[in-house]
């Protein structure tokens, strides 16, 4: 059994294809891997870690105490040298990374030094950042690399903070339209001739030299999202978002850090539209959901988009038979229980209200009889996310013959959409797809999320 893969998916893979079901009852447990037979709530160990009645560090319980913290080094050094001394040593630590970084000493460069600083930053969310340590106040000459390079960085940086996938457009007259002119505290947003980024009262000002828009997505739980549209299934939603504000402004210290400037959403889905964002950086293609459906994730993302003047090689947009597969697939539209999604075949340009912008040929959404159903469930709703085949968990047989399949040829497209449809679908159309009680006995992985994709040098 694939790593990952449930043995209620296996078996649903088994039988899709003509094996009984018998054979992988009695398959022996080694086939399945260690987690076939863990208790849900228990974290799975190979055999050489034992269970022992005491630690293997002696303990003398007669010397033990309640301590005082401020009697360690990291509250209390001056206990143990002199005042003097900590300041000396204090300082020499915050500065003594810019020395080696003019030295070059490797792994103090300015981008490392940046690195470390924005890992720190906590969950803040605004269009010009948080204050960060720039190249200037170190003393040390700014980044400079090649589009190229600089794009290898800013991906290496945003996955160690917590995105998923990462890609690059360059601001031109089109791209410039993507931004929006009124954010969603009613601030405009302009490009103005300017050296340097503003925000007054009235208005954000990006820089005309800032030409290049870092979109990246993080990643959401599908075993979360199939529990929609109840408050578990939401709760990935929101995790996703407050992810995010910490991403970006980690984000937006690093490139500060290295000398450029870094502007992001003052709230959410502030400073331009991100599934059209998305498209333009390849992170996947427009769907019948009007959102972005990756290759990686399904719909299974969030997507988050910020402003530089540091010089990125960009990414294309791309075809992976997504967007053909929705003109038969049809499942989300099946499953709204709100109606909201359109059955068309084909795509158009006739948008459903004043809630679309128009000028793209999609599947315009109906915006307020989706929010009112939210209201109807208290939650965000989020079936029609859930019930996509490209977010069924990605190591089920299926998936991966519908990712590999449509991508090539369009001509199986009906016949795997309602296969997935009748194989993983578990619930009505308005109802959760997986059980809810089920999820709290689940051995949950760290954020409900996969991070192994394609990564494999972490
Ligand atoms: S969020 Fe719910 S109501 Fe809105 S389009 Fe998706 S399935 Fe329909
Ligand atoms: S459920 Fe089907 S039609 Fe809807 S977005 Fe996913 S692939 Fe497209």
């Amino acid at each position: 059994m694939p790593h990952n893969l449930s043995r209620r998916e296996f078996l649903r893979d088994m039988g899709l294809f003509g094996v009984g079901a018998g054979v992988a009852s009695i398959a022996p447990v080694s086939l399945f891997g260690e987690d076939w037979l863990d208790k849900a709530g228990l974290a799975s160990r190979p055999p050489w870690v034992r269970e022992v009645d005491k630690p293997t560090v002696e303990i003398d319980w007669d010397f033990i105490y309640r301590f005082d913290e401020r009697n360690t080094v990291r509250r209390g050094w001056n206990k143990y040298v002199s005042q003097e001394e900590v300041d000396r040593l204090g300082a020499q630590q915050r500065t003594i990374g810019n020395q080696y970084a003019l030295e070059g000493r490797p792994g103090y460069s300015i981008r490392d030094l940046a690195l470390y600083s924005a890992s720190g930053v906590g969950a803040t969310q605004s269009f010009l950042g948080p204050d960060a340590q720039t190249p200037e106040d170190r003393g040390v000459p700014r980044w400079e690399g090649s589009p190229e390079d600089n794009a290898a960085m800013v991906r290496a940086a945003l996955r160690s903070f917590g995105a998923s996938t990462v890609g690059f457009v360059e601001l031109d007259e089109n791209t410039e339209k993507l931004i929006y002119a009124i954010d969603p505290d009613g601030k405009k947003v302009e490009f103005q001739d300017v050296d340097q980024p503003d925000e007054t009262e009235d208005t954000r000002v990006i820089p005309r030299k800032a030409r290049w828009v870092i979109v990246w997505t993080v990643q959401m739980s599908s075993e979360g999202m199939t529990r929609c549209p109840t408050p578990l299934g939401a709760a990935t939603t929101s995790l996703a978002y407050a992810r995010n504000r910490a991403i970006q402004g980690r984000l937006q210290s690093f490139l500060k850090g290295i000398g450029y400037m870094a502007l992001g959403e003052a709230e959410t889905n502030a400073l331009g539209i991100a599934p059209a964002f998305g498209v333009m950086a390849g992170l996947g293609e427009l769907s019948r959901l009007n959102r972005l459906v990756t290759p990686e994730y399904g719909p299974m993302v969030r997507v988050f988009k910020l402003v530089t003047d540091l010089p990125l090689a960009p990414t294309k947009p791309i075809n992976a038979g997504i967007m053909n597969f929705c003109k038969a697939c049809k499942t989300c539209a099946e499953y709204c229980p709100s109606g909201s999604l359109s059955f068309d075949s084909e795509p158009s340009y006739e948008t459903r209200g004043g809630w679309n912008r128009g000028g793209v040929k999609t599947w315009y959404e109906n915006s307020p009889t989706c929010r009112a159903y939210w209201a109807e469930v208290g939650t965000n709703c989020g079936i029609c996310f859930s019930v996509c085949p490209f977010s069924v968990k990605d190591k089920a047989l299926i998936h991966k013959m519908v990712k590999g399949i449509v991508g090539v040829t369009p001509i199986f497209d009906g016949a795997l959409a309602s296969l997935s449809r009748t194989t993983y679908l578990g619930g009505d159309a308005d109802k959760p797809q997986k059980d809810t009680e089920e999820w709290w006995e689940l051995d949950y992985a760290e954020l409900g999320i996969d991070t192994t994709v394609g990564h494999k040098d972490a």
